[in-house]
């Protein structure tokens, strides 16, 4: 079976909590807590979510 190189992050809006999952390759891995504005399809507007960065394995 071939290897795959990604990592998944998880998302949660700091509104809602709604979390969600963003695959990633791994060469756009950031660490841990990052912020990100991106869309809440919950609040549907854009607010602050944090990142949680899970390792592939
Ligand atoms: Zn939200």
């Amino acid at each position: 079976m071939k290897k795959q190189d990604f990592t998944v992050s998880t998302v949660v809006c700091e509104v809602c909590g709604n979390e969600f999952f963003i695959p990633r390759k791994s060469a756009q891995r950031r660490p841990n807590g990052h912020n990100k504005t991106v869309y809440c399809i919950k609040c549907k507007r854009k607010t602050i979510h944090i990142e949680k960065v899970h390792k592939y394995f």
